[in-house]
């Protein structure tokens, strides 16, 4: 097991659409290994493949204690009631903005063995499975906001201090002492469900 990096913003792997998972062998279950410790490392409610520079269809969920991890997910709503909420992203750390999501879902998964799983989802869990699917398709929760909020995100992103876009410059050469510079992963110990944006 290890603790793997997580990509941020900016990375092309997060934009990338990830592969389906063709064998379930020895190195599919280190990966899911790897994604689920360092889910909980980070304190995260979800992280996908992407996130550690895997372009494989595998995320990891860590929601009101019901934790686990599918392989080639595939989504599907059992009705069409939405919910507003805000959202956050262990990729884009410290920004969070209000998304609309569908408040139900159905993700229809693997095990590690090939085994079928199906993971039934609502509110805070269906947001964590629409937003983890999200991320194997190379969609970030940016791109499901509204264009004003979008924009205001956007914002945000380039005066972030990890951005690398704002006056201090890229993260290895920003003040010292600034929250996240120098630091790959800044923040997210005191942020136990980013998806929640109860770290603000
Ligand atoms: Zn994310």
């Amino acid at each position: 097991m290890a603790i793997r990096p997580i990509r941020l913003f900016g990375d092309p792997v997060l934009s990338t659409p990830a592969e389906p998972v063709q064998d379930f062998d020895r190195s599919l279950r280190k990966l899911v290994k790897d994604l689920t410790e360092t889910l909980r490392d980070v304190g995260g409610a979800g992280l996908a493949a992407p996130q550690i520079g895997v372009g494989l269809r595998v995320f990891g969920y860590n929601v009101n204690g019901q934790r686990g991890y599918l392989v080639n997910p595939s989504l599907s709503f059992p009705d069409s009631e939405e919910q507003d909420g805000e959202e956050g992203c262990l990729s884009l750390p410290g920004i969070y903005f209000d998304v609309t999501r569908r408040q139900n879902t159905v993700a229809r998964g693997f095990t590690d063995r090939g085994d079928p799983v199906q993971l039934v989802g609502a509110a805070v869990m269906a947001r964590c499975i629409q937003h983890e699917t999200d991320h194997l398709d190379g969609i970030l929760f940016i791109d499901r906001m509204d264009d004003e909020t979008r924009k205001a995100a956007m914002r945000a992103i380039r005066q972030a201090p990890w951005s690398g876009l704002g006056p201090g410059g890229p993260p290895d050469s920003g003040p010292s002492g600034s929250p996240g510079s120098g630091t790959r992963r800044p923040a997210f110990r005191i942020s136990p469900h980013p998806l929640l944006g109860q770290a603000r």
